[in-house]
């Protein structure tokens, strides 16, 4: 077993400390990693594919909250709608339609974040802020259309870079269309979330007003 229990203590004081949520990101890890994480207190985990998500959750305590990561396909939305916490990468209505109509056939409300686009890299998933505007127009004139789920935030990746002006400048940028969008906005989640910074940057983004750290290699050690 790799997992870093210092650190872990480390950063669970540390997000206390600053009202950040501490997402434990299980991906590829075992579920005896994320037992032994469960044990000392953890709760948020979050996983990037939907058959792993799946089968660690029918395993794992049922007190979890269970957060997707990944990119999410239409067509998986149905295997994770029973449980699912909070679903960070919404990059499209199409998708966010899809999660609305699982959501409402479990008879729940998802709650999702809207994925910006802010790395330079053009691999990163994401909507830009003519899209972003668009989504909220959407939400804002068809409500009923969309009772199934709640937009609680807003979620961004950096890009994979050193340098961290770089990196800095693309989660103000995040963090200014947050304001504009969630400034007073009362959601399912209270408040509203700011998820952006990973294990190399997470630092700069709680810098920047992050409220939700995805935190994976140090807590359980680098991925294969
Ligand atoms: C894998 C992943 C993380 C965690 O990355 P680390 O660098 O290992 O902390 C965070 N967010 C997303 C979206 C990921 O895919």
């Amino acid at each position: 077993m790799s997992i870093n229990l210092d650190k872990y203590q480390e950063l669970a004081a540390l997000c206390s400390q600053r009202k950040v949520t501490l997402v434990a990101v299980s991906k590829t890890k075992p579920v005896e990693d994320i037992l032994a994480l469960y044990k000392a207190g953890q709760r948020d985990f979050g996983e990037n594919y939907v058959q792993e998500l799946a089968d660690k959750q029918s395993l794992l305590p049922a007190d979890i909250r269970w957060h997707f990561i990944g990119h999410l396909q239409s067509n998986k939305v149905k295997y994770i709608a029973a449980f699912v916490y909070l679903i960070h990468g919404v990059d499209s209505l199409k998708l966010l339609r899809e999660i609305n109509k699982y959501a409402i056939k479990n008879n729940r409300v998802i709650n999702c974040l809207l994925q910006v686009h802010i790395a330079r890299e053009e691999t990163k998933f994401g909507m830009d802020e003519a899209e972003l505007e668009q989504a909220f127009q959407e939400l804002r004139q068809k409500p009923g259309d969309y009772s199934g789920i709640a937009v609680c935030g807003l979620m961004g990746m950096a890009s994979f870079s050193e340098d961290q002006n770089l990196v800095r400048t693309e989660f103000l940028f995040l963090k200014s269309l947050f304001d504009r969008y969630f400034q007073s906005t009362v959601t399912n989640i209270q408040p509203p979330v700011l998820s952006c910074g990973m294990s190399a940057d997470y630092l700069t983004a709680m810098e920047e007003g992050s409220n939700l750290i995805r935190i994976g290699s140090l807590l359980f050690g680098v991925r294969n």
